[in-house]
């Protein structure tokens, strides 16, 4: 399998494998490449650096920034960034901060909906990570309140369902200028997964164009939860807003069935995106 696999999760977010592990299987599946882009955080670069020393896996280090507008999540992929850079690495930090609170609350709502999941069991299976929604669905599942977490999405959790609330993020536009003014590169991850996740939600094209305009590099297009109509349409859009397209798989371990290298990007266009750097 050639290519980048440009978007993956650890346990430093939302992931249930380790850094060690996703270098091991991108080598074992084929990769020439492989993104790290936890949710908020820069944690996992040194496991994963480490574990990468001396093998042919080149990383992309990166992050996936929670920006929100309207009350609805918008992520940001930042790759090469510099996490020490003082204005971003505090708004991650507060992201973080938030995430805890947010949590709180979430729990909150689960209990007035009947649903006693333990804010203490989330924050153990969190294990100092960044909390995130797919830790609290985990500890509902342990209820038995659901059968497994896409159950908890569906019935409760998803944007705009009744247990989910917002994050106070950032709006996508800031997320972007922060990612580019930190030396990173932005790419919208997953544009489809906004609203219906039946191919006729989506991020409206206005906002995609007021992120380019600040310094937007590409499109995640090739994700394994797009349709194929909305791989066409942002590989279309990419195009006519003349930004580079994006594959990534988006691997959760167990937390999601995306299998890692599911969608990736060819080697060229990755040497174009390193190439927005400095533009
Ligand atoms: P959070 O950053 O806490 O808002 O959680 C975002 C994560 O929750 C995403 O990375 C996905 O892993 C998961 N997620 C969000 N919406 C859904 C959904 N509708 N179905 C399944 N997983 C979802
Ligand atoms: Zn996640
Ligand atoms: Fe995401
Ligand atoms: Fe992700």
């Amino acid at each position: 399998m050639a290519g980048f696999d440009l978007h993956t999760h650890t346990v430093f977010s939302d992931g249930t494998t380790t850094p060690e592990d996703n270098v091991r299987d991108a080598l074992a599946v084929g990769l020439e490449g492989l993104g790290i882009t936890d949710h908020d955080t820069a944690a996992p670069y040194e496991r994963a650096l480490a574990a990468a020393d001396g093998t042919p896996l080149e990383l992309v280090l990166g992050v996936e920034f929670s920006a929100e507008r309207g009350g609805r999540s918008v992520h940001v992929l930042g790759y090469w960034i510099d996490p020490g850079y003082a204005p971003l690495a505090e708004e991650l930090e507060r992201l973080r901060d938030e995430r805890t609170h947010r949590a709180r609350r979430i729990v909150g709502r689960f209990h007035d909906l009947g649903i006693e999941v333990a804010y203490e069991r989330v924050v153990a299976l969190a294990d100092g990570a960044p909390i995130g929604r797919p830790h609290i669905a985990a500890a509902v599942v342990e209820t038995g309140a659901a059968a497994d977490l896409r159950e908890v999405f569906d019935r409760y959790l998803a944007d705009g369902g009744p247990a989910y609330v917002e994050k106070h993020a950032v709006h996508p536009v800031r997320a972007v200028e922060l990612l580019v003014a930190s030396c990173g590169v932005a790419v919208l991850a997953h544009p489809g997964l906004d609203g219906p996740r039946d191919g006729t939600g989506g991020i409206e094209h206005e906002l995609i164009e007021a992120m380019a305009a600040i310094g937007l590099a590409g499109i995640e297009a090739d994700h394994p939860d797009h349709t194929d109509e909305q791989r066409r349409r942002y590989r279309d859009l990419a195009a006519a807003l003349r930004l580079e397209v994006t594959g990534g798989s988006d691997y959760h371990g167990a937390g999601k069935d995306n299998r890692l290298g599911s969608a990736t990007t060819p080697r060229e266009i990755v040497e174009r995106l390193r190439a927005w750097q400095h533009a």
